[in-house]
């Protein structure tokens, strides 16, 4: 057998890989590359599998972001009609999420369109796909719960195990029988943290063969997870001592429940005072809707909560915006309060508007939790630069910026190596995928050098045959 790696190799999105076996075709995830507007558009107009669609027997997927699901409607959209498995809560994200992709592609394609900005000799776009094209994908979603077993095909039987990344996150492990017995393979997705709040910690699978996995950070070390709730609750005391208000750029899937999660905690143990709390994104409202009916998914300590009868996702102080005129009306208000909206790197939506908002004043604070990439107005945040533009004008930054980098979903470098030692001893591949190049690159050298063989880091469109 073996495995073909098309995307998210060498880079962070756009993750699809293929494991050919005789008589099975399994694609795991297909995700949409993000990144410069006119790059991302063509690389994902032009599916980068080599075959037929039609060829695909079969798809798993780890989980909902947008860089490991976004691009199955546009697969669904050139044909292809089998099952696609994943866990009931990735399934119920998707549902909500790729109806979210379906409208920024239809949005940007009018964009293009409107501003000339297409190839003339081709005319005028379409979007990427569109809502009914994410229907059918959803409709051949098959959900199978945490350690479940199940087969593929007669030859490969595969289980999801809980990677603690993001709500139904897992690892996928794929059994294959093989002549001289059975190969395990275990892909990461995306891998998260032990004791992260609302996440089980990662499951270590059982003594596979291989591992795809994930590099996000195979050269960082983040902040201990400790610290989330200490420093979240030093900036909110010090910004309501100086009546300002706290804005929060978040990504709306985990990030937002995540902090809401803990803001509602740091009230009941009174270690902030009784603020009021908006998560103004409509995105983000209806997948906390999502994370309430998987209680499944949660470690102890949320259970716990939901069986006191207390809602982890709610508190008197905190109320969900979807308004337009609600959340326009919080700009007039003077009152110190926190206000958690999208998008998570600032580049549009509501965020943006409460940012120049309250960008000016010297008593507000802007609370970045979230990774921001390289030309975003998040990463320029970051870099407390005195003057951003934004909506065409130059507006001054004399809000305070304050950094919490604890919040990260991804495992470490520390992290990463653990978890592959927790595998045990009979690895004989380690696929290093899902990150920027020096990331993978350095991730592969420390396994290297903790005496792992056969560590790889794969190129596009790379074939590795494996036993
Ligand atoms: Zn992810």
């Amino acid at each position: 057998m073996r495995l073909l790696f098309l995307g998210g190799v060498r880079t962070v999105t756009g993750s699809m890989h293929v494991l050919e076996t005789e008589g099975h075709r399994l694609l795991l995830e297909c995700g949409l590359f993000q990144g410069h507007r006119r790059e991302a558009n063509l690389k994902n107009r032009s599916l980068p599998i080599p075959f037929d669609v039609n060829m695909i027997d079969s798809a798993l997927l780890s989980h909902a972001h947008i860089d490991h699901a976004g691009n199955f409607p546009s697969l669904a959209k050139k044909g292809f009609d089998q099952n696609i498995y994943s866990t009931p809560a990735t399934r119920d994200l998707c549902s909500v999420m790729l109806r979210d992709s379906a409208y920024l592609q239809e949005q940007d394609a009018e964009f293009i369109n409107r501003n000339n900005l297409y190839d003339p000799d081709l005319g005028p776009v379409e979007p990427l796909y569109q809502e009914h094209d994410v229907h059918k994908a959803i409709s051949q979603f098959v959900s199978v719960d945490y350690r479940r077993e199940f087969d593929v095909s007669p030859k490969i039987r595969a289980k999801f195990l809980d990677a603690g990344h993001v709500l139904g996150s897992s690892i996928i492990q794929l059994d294959v029988k093989t002549k001289s017995g059975k190969t395990r393979i275990a892909f990461t997705g995306d891998l998260g943290r032990k004791n992260m709040p609302l996440s089980n910690d990662p499951e270590i699978p059982v003594r596979p063969n291989y591992l795809i996995m994930e590099s996000t950070y195979g050269d960082r070390s983040h902040e201990p997870v400790s610290d989330m709730k200490k420093e979240l609750s030093r900036v909110i005391n010090q910004t309501y001592q100086r009546r300002g208000k706290i804005i929060v750029p978040s990504f709306s899937l985990e990030r937002t429940q995540v902090l809401v999660f803990l803001i509602a905690q740091l009230f009941r143990e009174k270690e902030i005072p009784k603020i009021p709390v908006y998560v103004d994104s409509p995105l983000s409202v209806r997948l906390t809707d999502i994370f309430k009916v998987h209680p499944d998914c949660f470690d102890e300590e949320v259970r716990r909560t939901i069986e006191s009868g207390k809602d982890p996702f709610g508190h008197a102080n905190l109320k969900y915006i979807t308004s337009v005129q609600e959340s326009m009306a919080l700009n007039t208000r003077e009152d110190p309060m926190i206000i958690i909206s999208a998008s998570g790197m600032c580049e549009g939506g509501r965020i943006v508007h409460h940012i120049r908002n309250n960008m000016g004043n010297p008593n507000n604070t802007i609370l970045i939790i979230g990774f921001m990439a390289k030309h975003t107005l998040g990463r320029r945040i970051v870099e407390r630069q005195r003057k951003l533009r934004i909506f065409g004008v130059d507006r001054e930054l004399n809000a305070r910026v304050e950094v919490i980098n604890s919040f990260s979903a991804h495992a470490d470098k520390g992290e990463l190596l653990d978890f592959v030692e927790q595998c045990g001893k009979e690895l004989k591949g380690i696929f290093i995928v899902h990150g920027d190049e020096e990331q993978s690159l350095a991730l592969a050298n420390t396994l290297s050098t903790h005496g792992y063989d056969g560590v790889v880091v794969p190129f596009p469109k790379q074939f590795i045959e494996i036993d």
